[in-house]
């Protein structure tokens, strides 16, 4: 349920149903908008009858929100969100690109793609410390020392920096590297690191799971939110379908109908979304087109010796030749770079 308080509604008047809401057991999550505050209601709701909340002094109207997402709605909040990821501001007007290795791998080389990335305009540095590998045999990824490296980097250029957390007990460590906590794709609905990094200060890219619908990927973001975290972006990182020409097939549906159905920013992830690298410009472009915030790109200064998705990542010369074309798709789009 939400609650929508008068534009003179007072604090002392705010702080009264608050405390009324509380007292019912239930957990009040105020939204502040520019000209008016709501205060979205979780919990069994029908201890608060409808009727009489809408008498008390400030309120304007009580409504139900139909949807099993609430926080994550637009009914909450119909403003878009911005996140801030240390002074880097995902959901406004500017596109943001986020690029780099699929996994880091030592310290020369992802300053190296740091480096480019960041001269062809890319302002958050992605690197996996910890992998999610199909395999158990495959490379795991450098832990602590990888996060590490990410913070190097950050140092030196300015990037800031997205990174997975995979397990519960990484949170505190991986929170401290980085500026962005990410749950991949396979941890969408792991529900205890939802909730973990829900507590969490630092914003949040939640990707899609491979075989998530739309309402299952709001539902996980619904955790995130209500565990009190609301700097949660989205990514759609492409799902599982017949097709097998490309490694997923990335749903570009879903850009327009998330941003029809909620608040948050919704970013592109088209290197995992295609699997190859020659098709990455293109749905960079599309999905711009398409209205996502912005892109997540692997890169790579030697993709045949990656050690994790050298078929789909840049090098930096072609990264360089897709942020040249994503300038004119977010120009025409009314955004910029
Ligand atoms: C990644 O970003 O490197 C990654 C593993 O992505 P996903 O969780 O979408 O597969
Ligand atoms: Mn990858």
């Amino acid at each position: 349920m939400i609650i929508v308080l008068r534009p003179d509604a007072t604090k002392e008047q705010i702080d009264h149903i608050i405390t009324k809401v509380n007292n019912l057991g239930l957990k009040p999550m105020v939204s502040q908008g520019v000209d008016r505050t709501i205060i979205g209601v979780i919990g069994e709701e029908d201890v608060l009858r409808i009727e009489s909340l809408e008498v008390y002094p400030g309120v304007e109207k009580v409504m139900p929100i139909l949807k099993p997402y609430k926080l994550v709605s637009r009914e909450f909040k119909g403003a878009n969100s911005v996140v801030d990821a240390d002074g880097v501001r995902i959901g406004g007007k500017k596109i943001v690109v986020m690029a780099g290795p699929c996994s880091v791998e030592n310290l020369e080389a992802l300053m190296s793609i740091g480096r480019a990335v960041k001269n062809s305009g890319a302002t958050i540095l992605r690197g996996g410390a910890f992998k999610p590998r199909t395999s158990p045999y495959s490379f795991q990824g450098l832990g602590e020392e990888g996060l590490r490296h990410l913070a190097a980097v950050k140092k030196e250029t300015g990037l800031r920096i997205v990174t997975e957390v995979m397990d519960t007990r990484d949170v505190p460590l991986v929170e401290r590297y980085t500026d962005i906590l990410q749950v991949g794709a396979r941890n969408m609905q792991n529900f205890n690191l939802l909730k973990e990094v829900g507590l969490s200060k630092k914003p949040v890219l939640l990707k899609r799971g491979i075989s998530a619908t739309i309402k299952e990927f709001l539902m996980s973001a619904e955790y995130v939110l209500s565990s009190g975290n609301f700097n949660c972006i989205l990514c759609e990182r492409g799902i599982r379908t017949f097709e097998d020409a490309t490694r997923f097939t990335l749903d570009l549906n879903a850009v327009p109908l998330i941003k029809k159905l909620s608040h948050l920013p919704v970013i592109v992830d088209p290197s995992h979304g295609t699997g190859k690298w020659d098709l990455v410009s293109a749905m960079s472009r599309a999905a711009i087109a398409a209205g996502a915030d912005g892109v997540i790109v692997e890169v790579h200064i030697n993709p045949e010796e990656a050690y994790s998705d050298g078929v789909q990542s840049l090098l930096p010369g072609k990264f360089d030749a897709m942020m040249k074309g994503l300038g004119a798709v977010a120009k025409a789009v009314g955004r910029e770079i």
